[in-house]
């Protein structure tokens, strides 16, 4: 059967951010005049690749429907989960009647949103033949030290072979959505690859741009409006 492949993306976004110790959860902190949340969004749309966005928002959120790109008619709004994990499920099945087994999804954290066109078009391109998919990683600069019980270093790791995973995530649909329902409940899933991996597949890494960080603790947000004011694409 031949039929065209679809691009959607999945933004987990229901999490609330303990971390960064605000008032409200972290993608709606404010960064250059917008929302975290409405410039994740609006960089998403911006790549004219997807045929949707199924975002996942918490049922206990407030601010989300006073967003005017809750609106938007590519963007549809699912139900968060306990855990990260549970809200990209939850986003899948959202879309289930629209989407094929074969359909790429690109996961992407609400709390990233520095994500240029460049690494998205960059992970389609790289990706877009492959059986299982992959993800945008950064190698590590800094040695890495494996530590036991109170802080005691045992070990230094082969920094060579060691990488930190990003979002996009990019999979099949079928395969993600398959692949997150056998490992629901799993606490040691805490992004798509591992879950994929749990099932014995080899997703691939593709060399992400340092600038597409994740919002974690206040300091995040000036170093944010520090990229964005960088960027030129
Ligand atoms: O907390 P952390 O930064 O790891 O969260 C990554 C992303 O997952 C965030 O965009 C957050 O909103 C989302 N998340 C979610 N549902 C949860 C927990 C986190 O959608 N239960």
């Amino acid at each position: 059967m031949n039929h065209s492949i679809n691009f959607w993306a999945v933004v987990p976004a229901a999490g609330v951010g303990k971390r960064m110790n605000a008032d409200r959860p972290k993608q709606y902190l404010e960064l250059a005049g917008k929302t975290v949340i409405e410039h994740t969004l609006l960089r998403l749309l911006s790549a004219e690749v997807f045929t949707a966005v199924a975002v996942a928002i918490s049922e206990e959120d407030p601010y989300w429907p006073d967003l005017d790109v809750s609106a938007h008619k590519k963007i549809i709004t699912a139900a968060g989960g306990k855990e990260r994990a549970d809200s990209v499920l939850s986003a899948l099945k959202a879309i289930r009647t629209v989407a094929s087994d074969d359909d790429w999804v690109l996961v992407h954290d609400a709390a990233r949103p520095c994500i240029t066109t460049i690494d998205i078009h960059h992970l389609i391109d790289s990706l877009k033949t492959d059986e299982i998919g992959g993800i945008l990683a950064l190698s590590s600069h800094d040695t890495l030290k494996s530590v036991q019980g109170d802080n005691i270093i045992v070990g230094t790791l082969d920094r060579s072979h060691i990488w930190r995973a990003l979002t996009p995530q990019m999979f099949r649909y079928g395969l993600l959505k398959n692949a997150l329902e056998v490992a629901e409940g799993n606490a040691a899933i805490t992004d798509e690859a591992s879950a994929l991996e749990l099932q014995g597949m080899q997703p691939k890494i593709v060399e992400g741009r340092p600038d597409n960080i994740k919002i974690t603790r206040p300091e995040d947000l000036a170093l944010a409006q520090f990229y964005m004011e960088h960027q030129n694409d």
